[in-house]
């Protein structure tokens, strides 16, 4: 009996094992559309962590940034209004 890693969480689990002991997911109906930034290896479209290098999925540079962003133009207006009061 060989083991593999569950898609899913990355834990092992038997090659036989239809659930995945560890998560409880079903590893026959998992979708391995995606594949890791990080590492290149096929995770789960619901995964959150990619059971291969660890990495957050999505990576969360990008979304940290967007975040930044958003708050940055809230910021500018905020002081934009500011000023037209003044003007
Ligand atoms: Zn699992
Ligand atoms: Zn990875």
């Amino acid at each position: 009996m060989s083991m593999t890693t569950c898609p899913e969480c990355g834990k092992p689990v038997s090659d036989h094992a239809k659930i995945c002991p560890h998560c409880g997911i079903n590893r026959l109906n998992i979708d391995l559309g995606t594949s890791c930034s990080e590492c290149g290896g096929s995770i789960s479209n619901n995964a959150r962590v990619c059971p291969h290098c660890g990495a957050n999925w999505p990576v969360p540079g990008d979304s940290k940034q967007l975040i930044i962003l958003i708050l940055l133009l809230f910021a500018f207006l905020f002081i934009l209004k500011l000023l037209s009061r003044y003007l």
